[in-house]
């Protein structure tokens, strides 16, 4: 043994409280050690992935006994800025410094046995680029902004001067205002600067491949990389290698993008910054947009949250001054707003009466003013777009004789029917929460009677009911059951945009961020479903959604074109949610939610965190989380500034044979709050194994900031 050994800390992907040290042989690794190297080590039985976060010459244990790093990985060191982004998000939301970092790391990066051959592989990677067709129309150079959206850039670039130096801009503009060519050209400012890295964040995979072109259009000669679970695993890896080594100047990805290394970065954008997508729901429970105020703050640059719909936290901050707030108050190429028309389903007026021109033979999925406007669509030659938030055919199917209904055997919900030929060759009831699917039975298991019965509708049976009344039209529909099938959301997409559809049923994923061209109607089905829900955010998420899918309607560009129409059937027009919305009125709704929400003290007028546990048996996770809350009373944590609820059972129970309850934790003051959690965290793993409790086996996680209660 050398007098004086090399002594490394590593970080492994395991709910691990500590790092474990190694020593570093110099001469067989090539190199002396530096924070951030990603290295293999053998860890118990096996061998992990690491990362290198500190270097010392002594250990706490016996150095005889520490065991050796095996390899090296031929990375570049993870970026300080990167490494100080990891340590705020393990501390914030109380996840292991190792579990938090280790899965930005894509797999092919992972596999140590394939680290010789990788730089290889980026040789032949490079080759093989294909050309992106690049849309011309999609770019709209500075010059063709209108008025509005060219005061926007102005106010972007005014403030330019202020280099080095942290703002955060919201960019709030009606669907359709030409957001995106301002925060495309305020980009390219950025990366006039040769070395500079941008990070262009998006909710959902599925908006990124239009994106990805019209960003291409832009900037032909700079590289970017794309980085989303869509993407193969290889140009993942390589997506990755590019912007760590800062080849890649634009960086455009999802939620997980925004932990990606960046040695240049220069300015983050977030496109639908109020979107639910980019709350990580496993794993390090993260906010990515949360996460890249953070980093933006940290390293001195500008953040600019673009929405037509923002979060009322992100609203509030620009209402307030604390952010910078822009207005896009103009619809770009003069489209003008929909017209919103409620119509109420309870009124009779609305419905068919037997006898009926076009009336079906069973009750109508639509109603007849519904109806009526889309045989005025289809008349006009344009397309109708309806909605709705179910996808399958029937959420429910039950027995008329016996009261038996298709409930899942592993889970405390319903298993919905799809038709044959949606997930596989027959029919099946398939659980949307653990995927088991199983034949549709003949008879009934329960009494044998064959008169089964679906309750309810998703949008295959929507499919079916608008082929029924409208025989003539070429109906598509849009959900991931469908694009799972096919080639994908995007080419289905292409169908619309190519006019070789009249209507589309589809769910709430047609609705985002596409420029359809010819668009006359849009309706919305089951909005009331969403509308009343114990969960204090479904109201300010139902109305982003309709705001997003009215913005669908009439985007056409001649001027002379009227915006276009959005149907929504409800029971309750009287509702907030769709008074505001009727006016197009998007600060009145956040203002009136934000003094209800401050009324009754939620979120963001306090903070909150979940403790979820789940086991064998509800009461067993319920008293595990009743004893936790004793716990915090004998230690008196629980005092005015603290406030613990009962647990209860989460919405959905049962998932996968697994029951699962809640215990909310909710503080007006966020450093409370974080104390407060760090000891339970403490507590909890006194008796735990990772995060399993030795003594009743439940399996516990702590989440900062949910979004969903
Ligand atoms: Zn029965
Ligand atoms: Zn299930």
């Amino acid at each position: 043994m050398t007098p004086h050994p090399i002594v490394v800390q590593i970080v492994i992907d395991k709910p691990l409280a500590q790092g474990f040290d190694y020593l570093w042989d110099a001469e067989k690794l090539g190199k002396l050690p530096e924070i951030g190297n990603v290295v293999e080590v053998p860890f118990s039985r096996g061998k992990e992935i690491g990362l290198v976060i500190k270097v010392s010459n002594h250990s706490d244990y016996e150095i005889e006994k520490l065991k050796s790093v095996e390899r090296l990985a031929p990375l570049p060191a993870f970026d300080p800025a990167l490494l100080r982004l990891m340590n705020f998000a393990s501390q914030y939301y109380i996840h292991a410094l190792g579990e938090t970092i280790l899965p930005v790391i894509p797999q092919m990066w992972k596999k140590a046995d394939n680290w010789e051959k990788i730089p290889e592989k980026l040789e032949s990677a490079q080759k093989s680029k294909k050309k992106l067709d690049v849309l011309a129309e999609g770019l709209i150079t500075q010059e063709q902004l209108n008025p509005s959206q060219k005061n926007a850039l102005q106010e972007l670039l005014a403030s330019h001067e202020k280099e080095n130096q942290f703002r955060a801009i919201l960019l709030q503009g009606q669907t359709g205002s030409g957001k995106t060519a301002v925060f495309l050209n305020w980009l390219a400012s950025i990366l006039h600067d040769e070395s500079a890295q941008v990070l262009l964040l998006v909710p959902e995979i599925n908006l990124t491949p239009q994106l990805e072109r019209r960003v291409k259009a832009y900037f032909p000669d700079k590289k970017m990389a794309v980085l989303h679970s869509g993407v193969s695993e290889k140009k993942r890896g390589v997506a990755w290698y590019e912007a760590m080594t800062g080849k890649a100047k634009i960086i455009l990805g999802t939620r997980l993008a925004a932990l990606t290394l960046m040695p240049n970065l220069r300015a983050i954008v977030v496109d639908e910054e109020h979107d639910p997508s980019y709350k990580q729901q496993d794993g390090t429970r993260y906010s990515a947009r949360d996460l890249a105020i953070w980093r933006a703050h940290d390293q001195k640059i500008p953040i600019l949250l673009s929405s037509a719909t923002p979060s009322l936290e992100t609203w509030l901050a620009a209402q307030s001054g604390r952010y910078e707030y822009i207005r896009l108050d103009q619809r770009a190429q003069g489209a003008s707003l929909p017209s919103v028309h409620l119509i109420n389903t309870r009124d009779p007026q609305n419905q068919f009466s037997p006898g009926d021109v076009g009336a079906t033979k069973e009750k109508s999925l639509i109603s007849k003013t519904l109806a009526n406007a889309i045989t005025k669509t289809l008349a006009e030659k344009k397309q109708s777009l309806i909605l709705i938030n179910r996808r399958g055919y029937a959420p429910v199917l039950s027995c008329s004789a016996c009261n038996w209904l298709s409930k899942c055997a592993q889970c405390s919900t319903y298993t919905v029917m799809h038709k044959a030929g949606a997930l596989g060759k027959r029919s099946v009831l398939s659980c949307h929460h653990c995927g088991l699917a199983k034949p549709v039975p003949q008879f009934c298991p329960d009494c044998g009677n064959a008169d089964l019965k679906t309750l309810g509708h998703g949008t295959q049976k929507l499919e079916d009911a608008i082929e029924d009344m409208w025989p003539q039209a070429r109906v598509l529909r849009v959900d991931t059951d469908s694009s799972r099938k096919s080639k994908g959301a995007e080419a289905l997409f292409q169908e619309i945009h190519n006019g070789n559809v009249d209507i589309v049923v589809g769910t709430q994923m047609i609705a985002k961020g596409h420029d359809y061209q010819n668009i006359g109607l849009v309706a919305v089905l089951d909005a009331d479903s969403r509308l009343y829900s114990a969960d204090f955010r479904a109201a300010e998420r139902l109305f982003a959604q309709l705001v997003q899918v009215a913005g669908r309607a009439g985007r056409s560009g001649s001027s002379s074109d009227a915006g276009g129409d959005i149907y929504i059937e409800t029971q309750y027009p009287e509702s907030p949610v769709f008074q505001y919305l009727l006016r197009h009125d998007i600060d009145g709704f956040l203002a009136f939610t934000a003094s209800e929400r401050e009324e009754a003290k939620l979120p963001p007028y306090s903070y909150q965190a979940l403790i979820h546990a789940e086991g064998k048996s509800l009461d067993k996770a319920i008293q595990f989380l009743n004893e936790l809350k004793a716990r915090m009373r004998s230690k008196g944590m629980l005092t005015k500034e603290l406030k613990a609820y009962d647990p209860v059972p989460k919405p959905v129970m049962r998932v996968a044979g697994s029951e699962r309850a809640q215990l909310l934790i909710e503080s007006a003051n966020r450093k409370t709050l974080q104390e407060a959690l760090e000891m339970i965290d403490q507590d909890l793993r006194q008796d735990s194994t990772g995060r399993i409790s030795k003594t009743s086996r439940i399996r516990w996680l702590v989440e900062r900031d949910p979004i969903s209660i």
